[in-house]
């Protein structure tokens, strides 16, 4: 194990998604000394796998393209991939953070030129498709990546394949003998920012997850909807490829259920009013969508948005918690069961496909971080005591949108240069 020494003046940042990245470049362009760990090989969390923002509708990228100029600009963030944060010990002023750093097998001789990629034959799962397809084990993550630096998958280290990158590199950028590292890294303050993931949608029974293939997820959708997923943009059915023109939503998915997620993931209901739009522009005329819903939990501005949603003739509410999907075998449709508590009818309604308005829980559940952090029954950071140096940061405290997280994770920032100044001070 090797010991890195940075000061009790260094703020360590973990997680490199928008609230990670926002808090880095706070504290940075404040003055100080920051260490931004990530531990997939890029910088930009999951917006990077959305489609679209609510409420403007733009693309995320728009964002990260000045967040990125900005860390490129300030020499006091130093940035690492593939670097995962697997422990924290100490108090405030004097952690000791442990971090398994994973190798790339490419040096900082690529220029992305995807002569590696070409090379190789093998094919692995695509996680920044969820899964839904299936990429070269040379790969860039995705075009915007930071860095812009390939990536060779370790299941081809010691095949042929492996040497055929190597063999196509011009640029000598393709080292075999990378090995994993776990070293020690110092610091003053912590801020913790490891994001949120989907629910495993296939606990919620009832829903066919697991056995239905015209069933997906809110997540899988935006990567469904994107030009640069898996169907090119286009909806189609992942049981036929056939064009998914009639879409039902499915709300609550997970959360606010004492058999899934007690809490409500508050970002839900804003996706699927988001995700109608993505059906309307893909089938002009024809697309229509159909959300089943307790109740629409859209806050502040996003009333305006639900407005606008709710205006849309190419979109059906149905107040009910849908109770159980089942699967017409013939045609692959999905036939979703339940009573509209509006009228009290029971209904039986055939789509093409259902997207589950999946539930956000913690990525690391707060009650496992070896620190002097509260957590709440969910396992997202609750708060930490007065006197802790580790401040949770955007969707490890909470289901947030981004605008709320950036607002969190600038807040954290302030606390955690507050926190290295009066170590400074009561030293000096
Ligand atoms: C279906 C859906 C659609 C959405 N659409 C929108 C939208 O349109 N508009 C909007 O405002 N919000 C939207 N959101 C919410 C948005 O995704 C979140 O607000 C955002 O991802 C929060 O960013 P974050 O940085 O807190 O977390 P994340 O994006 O989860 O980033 C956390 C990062 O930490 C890294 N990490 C985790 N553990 C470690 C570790 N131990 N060491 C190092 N790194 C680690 C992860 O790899 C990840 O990169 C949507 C959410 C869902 C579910
Ligand atoms: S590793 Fe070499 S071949 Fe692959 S993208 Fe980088 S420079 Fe090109
Ligand atoms: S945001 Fe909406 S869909 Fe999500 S859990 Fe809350 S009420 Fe249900």
């Amino acid at each position: 194990m090797t010991e890195v020494v940075a000061t009790n003046q260094t703020i360590l940042v973990v997680g490199g998604g928008i609230s990670g990245v926002t808090a880095a470049l706070e504290t940075a362009e404040c003055g100080k000394d920051v260490l931004l760990r990530e531990k997939s090989p890029t910088l930009g969390g999951r917006t990077a796998l959305l489609y679209r923002y609510f409420p403007k509708l733009c693309h995320p990228t728009c964002g990260f393209e000045i967040n990125l100029r900005r860390i490129k600009s300030n020499p006091r963030l130093r940035v690492m991939t593939l670097t995962e944060v697997i422990g924290i010990a100490g108090t405030r002023g004097d952690y000791t953070a442990t971090l398994r750093i994973s190798p790339r097998y490419v040096n900082e001789n690529c220029t992305a030129c995807g002569a590696c990629a070409e090379a190789v034959e093998t094919t692995v799962d695509n996680p920044f498709n969820y899964n839904l397809d299936r990429m070269k084990a040379a790969y860039l993550p995705y075009a915007m990546a930071h860095p812009q630096r390939y990536v060779l998958h370790p299941s081809i280290i010691g095949s042929p394949d492996a040497e055929k990158a190597k063999a196509a590199c011009k640029y000598n950028a393709i080292d075999l003998d990378m090995r994993e590292q776990t070293i020690q890294i110092k610091a003053g303050a912590v801020i913790w920012a490891t994001g949120w993931r989907p629910y495993d949608a296939a606990r919620i029974q009832p829903y066919g997850y697991d056995r239905f293939a015209n069933v997906v997820t809110s997540v899988e959708f935006e990567r469904l909807a994107d030009p640069h997923g898996p169907t090119r943009g286009k909806i189609l059915r992942p049981s036929d490829g056939n064009e998914a023109r009639d879409v039902a939503f499915i709300q609550c998915a997970g959360s606010r259920d004492e058999n899934h997620l007690r809490h409500c993931s508050r970002i839900c209901c804003m996706a699927s009013l988001k995700q109608t739009n993505y059906v309307r522009d893909a089938y002009p005329g024809t697309g229509k969508s159909t959300i089943y819903y307790i109740d629409i939990r859209a806050i502040d501005r996003f009333e305006d948005f639900y407005a606008r949603v709710r205006a849309d003739a190419t979109v059906r509410f149905v107040k009910s918690k849908v109770a159980k999907i089942t699967e017409d075998q013939k045609t692959g449709d999905v036939i979703l069961h339940g009573v509209d508590t509006e009228g009290y009818h029971r209904y039986a309604n055939r789509h093409d496909l259902a997207v589950l308005a999946i539930g956000m829980e913690p990525s690391v559940n707060a009650a496992e971080i070896p620190a002097e952090i509260i957590a709440d029954a969910s396992g997202f950071i609750e708060s930490a005591p007065e006197h802790s140096g580790l401040i949770g940061a955007g969707c490890a405290t909470n289901a947030l949108d981004v605008n709320r997280a950036v607002q969190n994770a600038t807040a954290a920032a302030l606390r955690a240069v507050q926190v290295v100044n009066n170590v400074a001070r009561a030293e000096a």
